[in-house]
């Protein structure tokens, strides 16, 4: 008894979380009364302004890929990293991440199903080769979108893919196939080819021939590791995307710059927020690995590269931080989790919370498969417990993706307290104490 009452002499943010974590369930036994804490005094209000403020500037220009808006984001976050006292990754010299993308413009397009030439409007492909030609005699595999399938789940699902697909789409689909035909996504120079054809016949004979400018653009994530004291070779990840939209023509306002400052300056603010915080507290029994991801309005290709450098059995979890700066559907002091029931994760999160006023929830949007649509969809698909962390209310967003998502539309308070709360949930995490099942296949 007096052991525990020395401890609480001692000012909270002294005491190493892990050991805050092992008191707390003896002290609610002694009195009911006593609440979970969030981590106040090493997460500041004033500390979490400074970042976003400066993510969310104007100066910044929308942080799109291939700018100097984006570049300057990303000194930013190196410094902070550095402040922080990251390490870089083995083998790395700084916390940049650099991998090569190849943008295509399709010059020609040629294709016959079974003697019969089929429309280019009714294929598009994803696909880093120049000039590529493939038959029934190709080794792709084939994949059948029927009547009644979920199109997007498998147009996500095959996003990101080191292997070739032919991928046969019901006509019933055809407005919706128009839509995807139009999306412009680049491909790693490492990526395999994908084919959407829109056709309800399984062609035996065919022959596809396209044609395509490429070009090579370089992307740079930021990446920083708090290195473990006895499980080092066990990661958990924070992470969330730094780029966002850039700049684009002007409102009724004249305002042309997309800030973002919730998508995802919120997110990246909460990362280079948990850095500093468990870098202070020092005690991580396994490795923190802090990623900053590029390219993810453009197809989640930062996280997906960062995802294949790792060995999936070596991470333990993954918190993605995906617009945390709203209130969510609940109010205050409350967010939630993708892919709530595909494991363990948001109990064990929910468990260390227990007794203070901030709470998780399931995500409420399954429609909109945000599980596998956010930067935690690579490692999730290899059977990492990856969630995303997120206050967006997708249903009505009135700023998303629009000039006016800006700092002044925050709620910092707010996100003060969702950062404190994914520290506090992570705790026993991170110590070594609780271990996430996997995503089961
Ligand atoms: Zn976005």
């Amino acid at each position: 008894m007096c052991k525990f009452a020395k401890e609480e002499s001692v000012p909270e943010h002294l005491i190493p979380a892990s050991r805050r974590f092992l008191f707390l369930p003896l002290l609610i036994l002694f009195s009911s009364s006593v609440a979970a804490q969030l981590p106040g005094n090493l997460i500041r209000q004033y500390e979490v302004t400074r970042i976003e403020k400066i993510l969310s500037a104007d100066d910044m220009q929308g942080r799109q890929v291939y700018t100097p808006g984006i570049e300057k984001a990303a000194a930013f976050i190196s410094r902070e990293f550095k402040s922080a006292g990251l390490e870089p990754l083995p083998g790395s010299q700084d916390y940049r991440q650099h991998f090569t993308m190849i943008n295509t413009k399709l010059t020609e397009v040629r294709v016959t199903l079974d003697g019969q030439s089929l429309d280019p409007e009714r294929i598009f492909a994803f696909s880093a080769a120049p000039d590529l030609l493939v038959t029934q005699h190709s080794h792709y595999h084939k994949v059948f979108v029927k009547k009644g399938d979920d199109f997007g789940e498998v147009f996500y699902k095959y996003m990101d893919e080191s292997q070739d697909f032919l991928i046969l789409v019901d006509t019933s689909f055809s407005k919706r196939f128009m839509r995807y035909a139009h999306i412009h996504m680049p491909s790693f120079k490492e990526s395999g080819n994908r084919i959407f054809i829109l056709t309800s016949s399984n062609p035996a004979q065919f022959s596809i021939h396209i044609k395509q400018d490429t070009i090579k653009k370089s992307l740079t994530n930021l990446v920083g590791v708090l290195p473990g004291i006895s499980l080092k070779n066990e990661y958990v990840i924070f992470s969330a995307h730094y780029d966002h939209l850039g700049i684009g023509k002007p409102d009724a306002q004249g305002d042309s710059i997309y800030n973002g400052a919730n998508d995802d300056a919120s997110g990246t603010t909460a990362v280079i927020t948990l850095a500093k915080y468990f870098s202070k507290l020092k005690n991580n029994e396994r490795t923190l690995i802090f990623a900053a991801f590029t390219a993810e309005e453009i197809g989640e290709f930062g996280s997906a590269y960062f995802s294949k450098q790792l060995d999936p059995d070596k991470v333990m979890a993954m918190l993605n931080i995906e617009m945390i700066g709203m209130e969510s559907k609940w109010g205050k002091n409350s967010a939630y989790i993708t892919g709530y029931h595909k494991t363990d994760m948001a109990a064990i999160l929910e468990k260390n919370l227990k007794g203070s006023k901030f709470k998780f929830y399931p995500d409420p949007y399954p429609d909109q498969q945000l599980f596998f649509r956010s930067d935690n969809a690579t490692l999730a698909k290899l059977g990492v417990p990856a969630h995303t962390i997120s206050t967006s209310k997708m249903d009505s967003e009135q700023f998303y993706h629009t000039q006016k998502d800006e700092l002044e539309t925050l709620d910092m308070k707010n996100m003060t307290e969702i950062i404190r709360a994914i520290a506090l949930s992570a705790g026993s995490i991170i110590a070594g104490q609780d271990t996430v099942q996997r995503v089961k296949p």
